[in-house]
């Protein structure tokens, strides 16, 4: 009862009291101010939780489903990998506490495509977190700008700016520690300019102020004895000692400076690196009671071998393939349940002309996007619901040819080419690369837009790789048109020239 109760007052309270950030340089901060009810609840009963469940270290997994959003052209989405990386990130930053975060199984990703939730202000917000919220599991809702913050913990769910989320990030950390109920250690003090270089009042909007000599740490700031004084509400660095520079004197009049090692804190990223004792027992006291619903394994799930990569079965070996209906297929990877499929040109696959993520298979089939004629080269990574930090140190590149297998042109299916570089200097000759099936004579002409003819020129083509050099020096800039012809066929190919 006391959950559902929560619940109600969560959507009934005041966006500004409930919304909770994590500012980043120059974001402003969230209006969060307080704790929630059930961290008031659960800290007047704590002693009692911890004598009824007794000493407690067994790992709980929370499964999440994780909202990429993008704009209405879908363009944006936080990429799968970085998602990925986030998650494994944060693994690692909650493995003290043996909370291990999975993507929930046969629902890991959603793909959201609306401007208006991708940049948005509070009210949008939470209409996207009520028309997508999944029951059963951590929502995290990935967006390009989440209400002018670096991230939030609101209704249920939280909600991250991808600008916040780089590698090396504690904002996801900071936001999950939130929705597991944890308030800031600077509690009362959200929004307070306050001149530190006075003593602390005793109390701050409605909040005792904590003391140094840990006399009223049980109820005063956050309410935890493990976590010190701290009254600053704006993002701060710290020094080597991990402590900030500003000084604070408490309501006793002892001067002190911040701890800056706390993921619940507003110390800059880099000083912070963990979650207190007492921080870890509330987040998972909360598991086990506001959301015991995450709690559906006990056991670990299948990893993916460190050194497994993706076996590329075809096309590979330069195989010739149909430009526009093209079959990709590669060894599934024991653990594995997607993976990201890419082709594009060497070296590093750029252009990219496909990126794909499958779900739960092995091939995938494309019927458009890729040129003709050309050499091109494809790999597959693969990521796990389970194993989000798989980082696919060895991933296999397969390499295959575009031609156009259905056309009536006897030359286009005879020869492929390449033509670089393309666009070309003025004067710097570029090379046409023809690669022939067989020995033949063709006829080579370059002319510009209008029809006038720059070159004309008879050449024997040998089986292989033939080598074409095409000098530009009398092209002025522009466009141009290198048709190969004989009597099998037709090729053209265009050729741009700068200044
Ligand atoms: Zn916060």
């Amino acid at each position: 009862m006391r959950i559902r109760l929560f619940i109600i007052c969560c959507f009934m309270t005041g966006i500004a009291a409930m919304a909770t950030a994590q500012k980043q340089t120059d974001k402003p901060w969230c209006g969060y101010t307080g704790k929630s009810p059930w961290f008031s609840w659960y800290q007047q009963n704590r002693d009692q939780i911890a004598l009824d469940r007794g000493i407690d270290t067994v790992w709980l997994y929370v499964p999440v489903t994780l909202h990429l959003v993008s704009d209405n052209a879908g363009n944006g989405y936080f990429p799968l990998e970085q998602s990925m990386r986030a998650l494994c990130e944060m693994n690692e930053q909650f493995s003290d506490a043996h909370i291990r975060f999975y993507l929930k199984p046969g629902d890991p990703i959603r793909y959201l495509s609306n401007s208006n939730w991708y940049q948005h202000d509070y009210t949008a917000g939470g209409e996207m977190i009520d028309q997508n919220w999944l029951p059963g599991r951590l929502n995290i809702f990935v967006v390009d700008d989440p209400a002018g913050n670096c991230g939030y913990s609101w209704k249920d769910a939280i909600v991250m700016g991808k600008s916040c989320s780089p590698s090396g990030n504690t904002t996801w950390a900071h936001e999950t520690g939130h929705h597991l109920s944890l308030p800031h250690p600077f509690v009362g003090w959200e929004g307070f300019e306050w001149d530190y270089s006075e003593p602390a009042p005793e109390e701050i909007d409605g909040h005792p102020v904590e003391k140094t000599d840990g006399s009223n740490c049980a109820f005063a700031g956050d309410g935890f004895c493990d976590t010190e004084p701290d009254y600053l509400q704006d993002r701060w660095t710290c020094n080597t000692d991990k402590r900030s520079n500003d000084l604070q004197i408490d309501p006793d009049g002892v001067a002190f400076r911040s701890d800056a090692t706390l993921y619940m804190g507003y110390s800059l990223d880099e000083c912070q690196a963990r979650f207190t004792a007492e921080q870890m027992e509330a987040m998972r006291s909360n598991l086990y009671d506001e959301h015991v619903d995450y709690l559906q394994i006990t056991q670990p799930l299948a990893d993916i071998d460190d050194n497994a990569s993706v076996q590329l079965l075809s096309p590979i070996d330069s195989q010739t393939v149909h430009y526009n209906n093209i079959t990709l297929n590669w060894q599934a990877v024991p653990g594995a349940n997607f993976y990201i499929v890419e082709v594009g040109l060497a070296p590093g696959l750029s252009p990219k002309f496909f990126t794909q993520t499958v779900y739960n298979s092995t091939s995938v089939n494309i019927t458009g996007g890729i040129p003709n004629n050309r050499v091109l080269k494809w790999r597959v990574r693969a990521f796990g619901e389970w194993d989000v930090c798989h980082v696919n140190a060895n991933v296999q590149i397969g390499i295959f040819k575009t031609k156009n297998l259905t056309s009536t042109n006897d030359l286009e299916s005879a020869i492929l080419t390449e033509l670089s570089p393309n666009p070309v200097a003025g004067g710097t000759p570029a090379l046409l690369t023809v690669t022939s099936a067989e020995s033949m004579d063709v006829k080579m002409t370059i002319t510009d837009a209008s029809g006038r003819v720059f070159e004309n020129r008879n050449i024997r083509l040998g089986n292989g790789e033939n080598r074409i050099e095409l000098p530009t020096g009398n092209l002025d800039a522009g466009f141009y048109v290198i048709n190969l012809h004989n009597e099998k066929g037709n090729f053209m190919k265009r050729l741009v020239v700068t200044n």
